[in-house]
Parts: structure tokens; C-alpha cells; sequence
């Protein structure tokens, strides 16, 4: 478990001050201008050699991101916008941060725009987050008032500014060029790639979007070191890592522990178990409803990262975990994701837009064992036909979590058709 002295989020509970008086007091913006002294390509070697990969879900790793950026200016400004549109189900981690401990995220701002040679940076916050905005803002306001951003910030010679901006509430905003659609105030819709926001982001300008958390990091991994960071997580899986668990444990929480922590001890230690022991946990989708469920017995030793994940057939995703045990009704749980992806698909490309609303009828008559057996089938060559064939990812979100019901749990479905077709109605899911 992770000790309490190399844990990055010190008030991810709001049990503390979280004015700016509070966050120094706990040693953030601890000789700010020093790291900013390292220089920019320090910074990022830094970076590189910390290993910390995105924690927005993708895991790619944020040093080499950094280094797209152009070291020389064109005349264009370039940007730094903060993904803070958290918008998954089950994910809630980056949340914590921006209520409780949000001068870990400005002071990154500063640092990371710094290093990419931004001066200004924007944070698109999800709609429905108002008391974060809130507190985010508060602390946005006594960073510049302490003279910390702004002009000269931090008396480092920098001039950076920092913008909150409120979205709208839609789910597709946290893809990233759809985000910066919406910040330059058109509809939230993604982009084709190429070209990449490192090229022409926001405005046509150089641009990198991070996750908070990957930003807000930052300061922490330099004021101690890239190898105190690389020395937490296995090889290629480097660093801590804040958890939101929800569902069927005793106690969820959201927690910063280290990466490659088993998933048994991860609930064991901070969950209180899983709710009726473990012989009662069914399912688990290990990291935001898009990634693929897997079965319990097979989740108790998995290890808690990007590469072992993968092994099981899922992935780390934002590392929302979402545990069910024997009572849920998986297909209904599925559905009522295919459910949520049809509602945010932004219709701009055919096999998202009508191939979310196909998957969910299909899986609504499987919720009821009104389908037939070959059916299945049917309904999984379709979500390959949608995944990886779309403008963004929000074709294979959809697309995951039913090949994951499928592959792990075929039993089940087939049953309750059978189920539905002889009459044993007891045996289908309630409405
Ligand atoms: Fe829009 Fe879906 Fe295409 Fe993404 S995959 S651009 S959400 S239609």
C-alpha cells in the first residue's frame, strides 16, 4: 500500500484546507520558479523519464506528448487545455482533485505550459461539475491574486494566464478535439485526424490536451524526482494512480495507491471487500464503462494496469472501477450503457450514429430473451463492423462493453432466451 508521505493528492478527501493557504501549507507550490529554472526541455526529459503516461484513459505516455509541441514558435501562440470534462460513468476521480485539492492542477498549468511554451492555458470543466468550477475558480483567483500566475508568474519571468471554461454537458466534449470545437464555441464534434492538435489544436495553434490528472502531477513528480515516481507500478507502468471504485463493495471510495496494485488488494485495503464476499462477485469492468467487463474470478489477481489489463481483455481506461456481484443483471447493465453511448454519439459518421441505436435495440430484446440464439453472433460482428471505423473513439466505447458481455458471459444470454422461448419467465430479467 501506498504510504501517506509519497502520496501526490494530500486532501483528495476534503478533510483539509483547500485554500491556497492550505495547499502550501501540505508543500504544493514549493519553489515553483526553481522548477520553472530547469528549462523547458529539462522539464520535459523530466517528464519522459517519470514515465507517467496519460491518465485520461488512452495511456499515452505525457513527456513524449509534450515534446510534439514546436520548440520554436512560428508566430502562433500554443496552448495547453486541461480535459476536465469527466464525463464517463463510473468515473469521478478527477473531480476530487478540482474540489479538494485544485492548486495541484493550477500549479501544474503552469509548469507544463511553461514547458510547451504556452502562455496561456484553458481548463474545459464538464457541465454538470458547478461546485468544482466553483472551487476551481476560487483557487484560480488567489493563484493570481498571490502574483503565482499572471504576469511574471511565480517572479519566474513567464507570463501565463489560466481560463476556466464551463461546457455544456455533453459526454462527447471530453474527446479532445471535439473540446476544442466546443472551447472555440461551436458544436462539440470531433475532428479528423490528421492533423493532430500538436500541429493546429485550438485556433488553428499548437495545442496538447492532458487529463487534470495528468497534469496535476506534475509539480509533485519534479519537486521529487522522476525516479521516486518511476519506482511505484511496474516496468512501463509507472507511477500512482487515483482510483474511483463504485458498486458492489463495501465501502467505494476514490484513492491514490501505486500502479500494478492487485484488484484484491486495491478493494481489500481501501473497499472493505467486495459486498457479500468474494464468492459473490460476478463481473467487473476495470476502467470506465467503455472498456470491457471481465469475469470475477478472473479479475481477483489481476494487477492494476495498462499492460496486465490488457491481458485479461480489458484495459486501465481512467482506472474507474466498477465491481458487481450476483445480483446485478449484466445484460441490463451492458444495455443501459449501449443506452447511454446512443444518446451521446454525435451523429456525424454512419457506423457510430447507426450503429449505437442498432446495438441497443438488439440488446433491449436481449435484456427480455426476446431474441434469437444466432443472434448474438449477429450483434457482435456488427460492433466490430462500428469499432475502428469511425471519427473517433466513441464508435469503439460503444462497441467494447458488448463484445465484453459476449465473450464473458454468452452462458447468460443464451439462457434467458431459452428462458423466454419455453416460458420460464421467472428466469428473465425484471423490467
Ligand atoms: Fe461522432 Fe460517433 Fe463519429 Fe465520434 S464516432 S465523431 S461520436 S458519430
Amino acid at each position: 500500500m501506498l504510504k501517506d508521505q509519497d502520496r501526490i493528492f494530500t486532501n483528495l478527501y476534503g478533510m483539509h484546507d483547500r485554500t491556497l493557504k492550505g495547499a502550501q501549507a501540505r508543500g504544493h507550490w514549493d519553489g515553483t520558479k526553481k522548477l520553472i529554472e530547469m528549462g523547458r526541455a529539462e522539464i520535459v526529459d523530466q517528464m519522459k523519464a517519470s514515465g507517467l503516461r496519460g491518465r485520461g484513459g488512452a495511456g499515452f505516455p505525457t513527456g513524449l506528448k509534450w515534446s510534439f509541441m514546436p520548440k520554436e514558435s512560428d508566430g502562433r501562440p500554443a496552448y495547453l487545455v486541461v480535459n476536465a470534462d469527466e464525463s464517463e460513468p463510473g468515473t469521478c476521480k478527477d473531480r476530487e482533485i478540482m474540489r479538494h485539492d485544485p492548486h495541484t492542477l493550477i500549479e501544474g498549468c503552469l509548469i507544463a505550459s511553461f514547458a510547451m511554451g504556452a502562455h496561456a492555458s484553458y481548463i474545459y470543466i464538464r457541465g454538470e461539475y458547478i461546485r468544482e468550477r466553483e472551487a476551481l475558480q476560487m483557487a484560480i483567483d488567489e493563484a493570481y491574486d498571490a502574483g503565482l500566475i499572471g504576469k511574471n508568474a511565480c517572479g519566474s519571468g513567464w507570463d501565463f494566464d489560466l481560463y476556466l471554461v464551463h461546457g455544456a454537458g455533453a459526454y462527447i466534449c471530453g474527446e479532445e478535439t471535439a473540446l476544442l470545437e466546443s472551447l472555440e464555441g461551436k458544436k462539440g464534434m470531433p475532428r479528423m485526424k490528421p492533423p493532430f492538435p500538436a500541429g493546429a489544436g485550438l485556433y488553428g495553434c499548437p495545442t496538447t490536451v492532458n487529463n487534470v490528472e495528468s497534469i496535476a502531477v506534475v509539480p509533485t513528480i519534479l519537486r521529487r524526482g522522476a525516479d521516486w515516481f518511476a519506482s511505484f507500478g511496474r516496468a512501463n507502468n509507472a507511477g500512482t494512480k487515483v482510483y474511483a471504485i463504485s458498486g458492489h463493495v463495501n465501502n467505494p471510495c476514490v484513492v491514490e495507491d501505486a500502479m500494478s496494485i492487485s484488484f484484491e488488494e486495491l478493494i481489500e485495503t481501501h473497499c472493505g471487500g467486495i459486498r457479500g464476499g468474494w464468492g459473490n462477485l460476478k463481473a467487473v469492468i476495470p476502467g470506465g464503462s467503455s472498456v470491457p467487463c471481465v469475469r470475477g474470478e478472473k479479475m481477483k489477481d489481476a494487477i492494476m494496469d495498462f499492460d496486465a489489463l490488457r491481458e485479461v481483455g480489458s484495459s486501465l481506461g481512467t482506472a474507474a472501477v466498477i465491481v458487481m456481484d450476483n445480483s446485478t443483471d449484466i445484460i441490463k447493465a451492458i444495455w443501459r450503457l449501449s443506452k447511454f453511448y446512443k444518446h451521446e454519439s454525435c451523429g456525424q459518421c454512419t457506423p457510430c450514429r447507426e450503429g449505437t441505436g442498432w446495438m441497443m435495440r438488439v440488446m433491449d430484446r436481449l435484456v427480455r430473451g426476446e431474441a434469437e440464439v444466432e443472434e448474438i453472433d449477429m450483434l457482435f460482428d456488427v460492433t466490430k463492423q462500428v469499432e475502428g471505423h469511425t471519427i473517433c473513439a466513441l464508435g469503439d466505447a460503444a462497441a467494447w462493453p458488448i463484445q465484453g458481455l459476449i465473450r464473458n458471459f454468452r452462458d447468460e444470454i443464451e439462457d434467458r432466451i431459452k428462458a423466454q422461448k419455453t416460458g420460464r419467465v421467472s428466469a428473465v430479467a425484471a423490467e
